[in-house]
C-alpha cells in the first residue's frame, strides 16, 4: 500500500514540476501560463499530451523535437525530476513525522491539508529561486499565492474537523496581530490615495540616467549608485506607522482567552506572515539607514510573507537566522569557483538563500529548536 501512495505522490510532484518549467520560463516575460500551449521554438510543432509526460517523454524523444529534431533543453526533465523528488521527500518526511502507528492511507487523509499547503510553498520557492537567480527579481504573485492558499485551506480544514497542524500563535497575540493587519490595510489606502508617497519611485529613472561607465562599476543587485536611499526608506517607515499603532492598540486590548478552530488557524497564518515579512522589512530599514544603500529588496519581504504564512512565526524566524549562514557559505563557494575558473565572482541575490533556509526550517524546525533548548520555553 505504501508504495502505491508514494508513487502517486511522486507522479504529482513530477507533474507540478512540469508546470513549474512553464512558470519559470514565462512568468518573468509577463506571458500567460496557460495560453498558448507549448510549442517547439524551432518549427512551431505543438506538443501533444503524450509529449508532455514528465521526464519520460524527453527520454523517449532522446531530447529532440518530434517535428524538426532540434534539441530540447535538458533543463525540462531536470526541473521535473528535481521537483518530483523534493515533493516525495517532503511528504515522506511529514508522513513519518506525524504518522505514528496509523495506516499510511489514514495518515495521508489526515495530513492532506498540511501536505498540500507545504508542497504549494515548495513549488513557489522553487520557481521564485530559479527566476530570482537569473533575473534578480521575484514575481510578487509567486510570493502571495502560498499566503492565499494557507489562509484559505488551513482555517477551512480546521473548521471541517481535520487535525490542525499549521502555524499557531500563543494566547494573547491574536489581537495585536489583527491590529497590525488592519494598520497595514490603512497604510495601503494612504499609499494608494497618495497621502503617503511611494518609496524609490524614481529608481528606474535614476539608474537609467547613469552613464555606461558608471553603470559598469555597479555590481548587479548592489544598487550602490542610487543617490538617496536613506530618504526613501523613511517613506517606508511612514507606511508602516499605522501597523505599529495597530499592534500597540491590539496589545492593550489583548485577551487571555485562546482562540479555537478556524480562528486559531487564521490568526496563526496571519501572525506567521507578519513575522516573516516584518523581520526582513525591519532589517531592510535598519540596514539602509546604517549603510546608506538599499539593503535587501522588497521582493524578499513579500517572499517571507508567503513563507511565514505556511511555516508560522517560530519556523519563519528560524529561517531568517539560518539564511545568513547559507549566504556566507554560498558566497565563499561562488568565490572559490570564480578563482578556479579565473572569472569574476557572480553575486547571487539573497532570495535563494532565504528559500533554502525556509525549507530547512520547514523540515527540521522541531529538531533545531530542540537543540537550541528553546522548545520548552516556546511551549510554556
Ligand atoms: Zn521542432
Amino acid at each position: 500500500m505504501a508504495w502505491v501512495i508514494y508513487t502517486f505522490i511522486l507522479a504529482m510532484g513530477l507533474s507540478v514540476g512540469s508546470f513549474l518549467n512553464v512558470v519559470i520560463l514565462r512568468m518573468p516575460e509577463g506571458l500567460s501560463l496557460v495560453h498558448p500551449p507549448s510549442r517547439c521554438p524551432g518549427c512551431g510543432y505543438r506538443l501533444r499530451a503524450w509529449d508532455n509526460v514528465p521526464v519520460l517523454s524527453w527520454l523517449l524523444l532522446r531530447g529532440r523535437c518530434r517535428g524538426c529534431g532540434q534539441t530540447i533543453s535538458v533543463q525540462y526533465p531536470l526541473v521535473e525530476l528535481a521537483f518530483g523528488l523534493m515533493t516525495l521527500g517532503l511528504c515522506w518526511w511529514q508522513i513519518n513525522r506525524y504518522g505514528g502507528d496509523l495506516a499510511i492511507a489514514q495518515v495521508v487523509y489526515l495530513l492532506w491539508p498540511l501536505l498540500a499547503v507545504q508542497v504549494f510553498l515548495l513549488g513557489s520557492l522553487f520557481a521564485s529561486t530559479a527566476i530570482d537567480a537569473r533575473h534578480f527579481m521575484i514575481p510578487l504573485s509567486l510570493c502571495w499565492l502560498p499566503f492565499v492558499v494557507a489562509v484559505v485551506v488551513y482555517p477551512a480544514t480546521a473548521a471541517g474537523g481535520w487535525p490542525y497542524l499549521g502555524p499557531y500563535l500563543p494566547a494573547g497575540w491574536a489581537e495585536p496581530v489583527m491590529g497590525a493587519v488592519m494598520g497595514l490595510l490603512v497604510g495601503m489606502v494612504l499609499l494608494m490615495t497618495g497621502i503617503i508617497p511611494a518609496s524609490f519611485a524614481d529608481y528606474e529613472q535614476v539608474m537609467r540616467s547613469l552613464t555606461g561607465e558608471e553603470a559598469d562599476t555597479d555590481v548587479a543587485g548592489e544598487n550602490a549608485l542610487y543617490p538617496h536611499p536613506r530618504r526613501e526608506i523613511l517613506k517606508e517607515v511612514l507606511f508602516l506607522m499605522p501597523a505599529v499603532v495597530g499592534l500597540g492598540v491590539g496589545w492593550m486590548l489583548r485577551s487571555p482567552v485562546p482562540m479555537t478552530g478556524a480562528m486559531d488557524a487564521a490568526v496563526g497564518v496571519l501572525g506567521g506572515a507578519l513575522v516573516g515579512g516584518g523581520l526582513i522589512w525591519v532589517t531592510r530599514i535598519l540596514g539602509t539607514l546604517a549603510f546608506g544603500k538599499e539593503a535587501m529588496g522588497l521582493g524578499d519581504v513579500h517572499l517571507m510573507v508567503g513563507v511565514g504564512a505556511v511555516l508560522g512565526w517560530r519556523d519563519v524566524t528560524l529561517a531568517f537566522f539560518i539564511a545568513p549562514f547559507l549566504g556566507l557559505l554560498g558566497t565563499l563557494l561562488l568565490a572559490g569557483l570564480a578563482v578556479f575558473h579565473s572569472a569574476r565572482a557572480r553575486v547571487l541575490p539573497y532570495g535563494p538563500y532565504l528559500s533554502v533556509a525556509s525549507i530547512v526550517a520547514l523540515l527540521a524546525g522541531d529538531v533545531v529548536t530542540g537543540w537550541l533548548g528553546i522548545s520548552a520555553i516556546l511551549a510554556g
